[in-house]
């Protein structure tokens, strides 16, 4: 076999796991045994940029950044749906239906409807050329490099499809990887996500596409629209997308009266908590696409369609009391301590406030009668008050205006949501989530050491911060409750370890308000070592990629506190690393600093991921588009000639592989 040959087996055999693991949910090989795969074929690629092939599998990973989405029409308008709330909404329709095509026997098909954001991808010769977010119908945001990496999304299709259309879908979160997702924000001391869709939909505008390839988003398909399509119906249209290589869920069901219209609408009303993603309906649609074609659109929606939406599931029940919770970074949030109920299958007996604002919208008071909904989110929120039971006498709710936990009156800062206990260094649930949080497995990975035992040895006395933990001894933790010999010996022996973890990882353990993970990374790349990044001012700060106000600021006032400086301090006595490896600094320079290029077409020492790496690890900026801000235009072999004309036009200097190499 030669390389070309292997680097197409490679692709295809990729395609097909991915199909199996992503569409069917029936993998057949390990993930290791892909990941092993995969890192072959992008090797081989990096080798051979000549074979780049822009449906690659190796392109999920994303790593393209945009600045801008481009706003382009959509080829055919994305249309609304009607709704219908009822049982006669729905058999009115069908009557209307029947009324205007005459007197022939008509079919449905219906389908789930799902709560995401819509999407509208073109295919040509059996390759992704192009994804497009609704917008207002006629016009939306090319969001192609963030859609690409939704590994349900078929990037090459298979069998017999048509030259050139466009398959309608709607990209959502399930259940499960959303709650993941809220996890890691938790421990990150970022506030969770409020419900999928929203989540869904902001994901397709973020503008790192690597970003994007973390979040498990899935593709749900529902409808094609092109010329010469050679298809007869919805049904089997949904069963040629799903022959194609999409994902379209299976439920969908072809009905041959309104009787199995209800009883495919009654089901899913009872049955959609079972699904593993969020759905607010059911979409009915005249199966015979001749007939839709008949039928036409009204200003906004067609007349072949209705969808049914399901009413949210409620419950009332009794708010015994409102109690607040105090989070590691000192954030306050009012919890409903309620009556339990039984909500969509599952008994509640709290549901989040969320903040000072919300409760007085609604008014909500102890001793009230509330309704409870359970939408998307997981935990389930209180919507209103049942004024008539309000119990006589009843007072309007005081926002607590001093600290659960300590005393400490509270503060909310100008656009906060939310009120915050100032109290960092004294008050308990924050001293110990601040530890609890140093030690956790994304920051300083601390073997031997949990968040029951953070909260004992704090209880008694002997830390009161996590530069604390390194002067501990076994002779103090022996004598602690269900401390044996070998556990304490672990528990040094994890807190001496930890003076290996890179440096990446300790900025995000020291916990300061909204540097996360990815922000720890950008910031420890962008500084090299925690004396720069301590020196750094505002203004510099915001110059660093993704770097906004709010977070240099919160970085600013991190290390102006005396107390966070002692800390550092002693952690560096301790050996803790507080600088870039001497590996990673040797392939980064400055070089760059202030230019921003874009690189296009197909290069021949280098595959353009590399050079895109080589370009930020020696400092500079990787665009997507020219624009005046753009400092070169690196081009390759087969670059489109409409970028040409653009750089040229801008005066904006165009170099070779060989000029960018010699650069650096
Ligand atoms: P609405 O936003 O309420 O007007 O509803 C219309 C939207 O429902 C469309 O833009 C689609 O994105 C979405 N939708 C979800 N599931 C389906 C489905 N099975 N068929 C058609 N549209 C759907
Ligand atoms: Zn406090």
């Amino acid at each position: 076999m030669n390389v070309a040959e292997k680097i197409n087996a490679l692709r295809e055999e990729l395609r097909l796991h991915n199909y199996n693991y992503y569409v069917l949910d029936k993998p057949t090989i390990s993930d290791y045994e892909f990941d092993m795969k995969l890192k072959e074929l992008q090797d081989l690629e990096a080798k051979h940029p000549e074979f780049y092939d822009e449906s690659s599998p190796t392109l999920r990973v994303g790593g393209m950044v945009t600045k801008n989405f481009e706003t382009v029409a959509h080829e055919h308008r994305m249309y609304s749906l009607e709704n219908s709330y009822s049982k006669e909404d729905l058999e009115d329709w069908e009557k209307r239906i029947q009324r205007n095509l005459g007197d022939v026997p008509v079919q449905f098909t219906c389908e789930l409807k799902y709560d995401g954001a819509s999407i509208s991808i073109t295919y040509e010769n059996g390759k992704l050329v192009k994804a497009v977010t609704r917008g207002d119908g006629f016009q939306g945001d090319d969001v192609t490099t963030n859609i690409k990496t939704i590994k349900s999304v078929p990037l090459q299709l298979k069998g017999d499809y048509p030259e050139k259309f466009d398959i309608r879908g709607e990209i959502v979160l399930p259940f499960e990887g959303f709650q993941k997702m809220n996890e890691e924000r938790i421990e990150n001391g970022e506030d969770p996500y409020m419900n999928p869709r929203n989540t869904a939909s902001g994901s397709l505008k973020l503008q790192d596409s690597a970003a994007v390839a973390q979040r498990p988003l899935e593709c749900l398909l529902y409808g094609i629209v092109g010329d010469n399509l050679g298809i007869a119906t919805q049904f089997e249209m949904l069963q040629k997308a799903h022959d194609w290589g999409f994902k379209v869920p299976t439920v969908a069901k072809l009905c041959k009266n309104t009787e199995e219209v209800m009883d495919f609408v009654n089901h899913w009303d009872e049955h959609r908590h079972d699904l593993p993603y969020e759905t607010d309906g059911v979409v009915v649609k005249v199966n015979n696409l001749q007939y839709q074609d008949e039928l036409g659109y009204t200003a906004k929606s067609p007349r072949w369609a209705m969808a049914y939406k399901f009413k949210a599931e409620q419950a009332s029940t009794v708010l015994v009391h409102i109690s607040y919770q105090v989070g590691r970074t000192g954030a306050i949030t009012p919890v409903a301590n309620l009556e339990p109920v039984l909500l969509a299958g599952t008994t509640v007996k709290r549901a989040s406030l969320h903040n000072a604002d919300q409760i007085e919208k609604i008014d909500v008071r102890e001793g009230d009668t509330v309704f409870v909904e359970k939408g998307g989110e997981i935990i389930p929120k209180i919507i209103g008050v049942d004024l008539s039971k309000r119990p006589e006498g009843s007072k309007a709710t005081k926002y607590i205006t001093e600290c659960p936990e300590c005393g400490t009156p509270l503060v909310r800062k100008e656009g906060d949501a939310k009120h915050y206990c100032p109290n960092q260094y004294g008050c308990p649930p924050q001293i110990t989530g601040r530890i609890q949080h140093f030690i956790s497995r994304k920051a300083m990975d601390i073997e031997g050491l949990g968040g029951e035992t953070v909260e004992l040895l704090f209880k008694e006395g002997l830390i009161k911060d996590y530069a604390d933990l390194y002067d501990l001894t076994k002779e103090q933790i022996l004598p602690l409750e269900r401390m044996a010999e070998k556990s304490a010996e672990n528990l040094i022996k994890g807190v001496a370890d930890s003076v290996n973890v890179p440096f990446e990882r300790v900025l995000f353990a020291l916990g300061i308000r909204y540097v996360g993970e990815t922000v720890a990374k950008k910031l420890a790349k962008a500084y090299k070592n925690i004396d720069a990044l301590m020196a750094a001012t505002m203004e510099e700060l915001v110059t660093v990629d993704e770097i906004g106000e709010r977070i240099a600021e919160s970085v600013v006032d991190f290390f102006k506190n005396e107390k966070n400086l002692a800390m550092v301090a002693r952690l560096k006595s301790h050996g803790i690393q507080f600088e870039l490896s001497a590996e990673k600094l040797e392939n980064q320079t400055d070089i760059l600093k202030g230019s921003t290029f874009v690189v296009s077409g197909v290069f021949e020492s280098v595959s353009r991921d590399e050079l895109k790496k080589l370009i930020e690890d020696n400092g500079g900026k990787v665009g997507s588009s020219i624009s005046s801000k753009t400092s070169y235009l690196v081009a390759g072999d087969k670059m489109g000639p409409s970028k040409r004309t653009k750089a040229e036009g801008l005066g904006i200097p165009i170099i070779t592989e060989q000029d960018f190499l010699q650069m650096i």
